[in-house]
């Protein structure tokens, strides 16, 4: 039975603060840690900066014909301060937590279909030893996470097998925390993972085709959405946006909302409104923009080319 005042058991509390709130780990430990109802209807692509990639849907499951996907970024404020959608302060989970260590599916588990693949080559003798390598197993200090129980045996670790290297250190182990020291907000979560998986999108890519039994192909890089997992939050899934479809296509399971969320969702409801007002205004001033970009090209005689 987990105890009210555990401290920082998992070594996440950085000042020792004790009315800190739990981080994910220890959190999970006593009861389910879920994806938060905004954090739900987070439209996430992985391609471009912040300001554009993500955008906010009505609800979790959308009708994709009639689905309204409202900006996420809100251009500067009159302060010239970045403005962000109201739920960009929202929670990341609930209940809330003050930090969180990320698991995403194709790199965490690019070690294991590696080996999984590969070692049945070698296990079985059926590699080409001019494409393979093996080198000495880690030494005592070493990391050895990965080291399998058939290279203890034979005492050799695999480094490439047909022509490719086994990937090493390509986990994630990222900790997001809580930018103001209180909980973990929406912001705080897509402000450090999306550079962060921008970075390492060509990784992703390649983690995908190392999965041997994949049935599906594998997304172009600027083609993936990151879909966080509602039971498992730390859990980032990729995929292209026909796979993210499937997962938010309506009709679905609606989450029962819990009395928290509701009063959350109440009391947010006129400045959504407000900032739906505003971004619908910030649409219409771009549209209005490009259309005269477009007469004046068209007054230039290459209407055409801006096709
Ligand atoms: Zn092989």
């Amino acid at each position: 039975m987990a105890e009210a005042q555990s401290t920082s058991a998992g070594g996440a509390g950085e000042n020792g603060n004790p009315a800190q709130l739990p981080s994910y780990e220890e959190q999970r430990r006593s009861a389910p840690v879920l994806l938060s109802e905004e954090a739900q209807r987070i439209r996430w692509r992985l391609n471009g900066p912040l300001t554009t990639a993500i955008t906010v849907m009505e609800h979790p499951r959308i009708d994709p014909g009639n689905a309204v996907f409202e900006p996420y970024y809100h251009g500067l404020g009159g302060n010239g301060v970045e403005s962000w959608h109201p739920f960009s302060q929202s929670p990341y989970t609930t209940p809330k937590v003050s930090s969180v260590t990320i698991w995403v599916d194709p790199l965490d588990e690019w070690i294991s279909h590696w080996l999984q693949q590969h070692q049945f080559h070698v296990r079985e003798g059926d590699y080409n030893p001019a494409t393979t390598r093996f080198g000495p197993l880690p030494g005592p200090g070493e990391e050895r996470d990965d080291v399998t129980s058939y290279e203890e045996e034979t005492g050799r670790r695999l480094e490439a097998c047909c022509g490719s290297e086994r990937p090493v250190n390509k986990g994630t182990k990222v900790v997001v925390r809580a930018a103001t020291g209180g909980f973990l907000t929406i912001h705080d979560f897509l402000s450090t993972v999306h550079p962060y998986l921008m970075n390492r999108r060509a990784d992703i890519v390649a983690a995908m085709h190392a999965e041997q039994y994949r049935g599906i192909p594998v997304p172009a890089e600027d083609g993936l959405f990151v879909d966080p997992m509602y039971s498992n939050p730390h859990s980032l899934t990729l995929m292209d946006e026909a796979e993210w479809l499937k997962n938010h296509r309506k009709p679905g399971l609606r989450v029962a909302q819990d009395a928290a969320t509701q009063a959350r969702l109440r009391h947010l409801a006129p400045k959504m409104r407000a900032s739906s007002e505003q971004a619908i205004a910030i649409l219409q001033a771009r549209q209005r923009a490009a259309e005269a970009a477009t007469r004046t090209l068209s007054s230039l005689g290459l209407g055409d080319v801006a096709n």
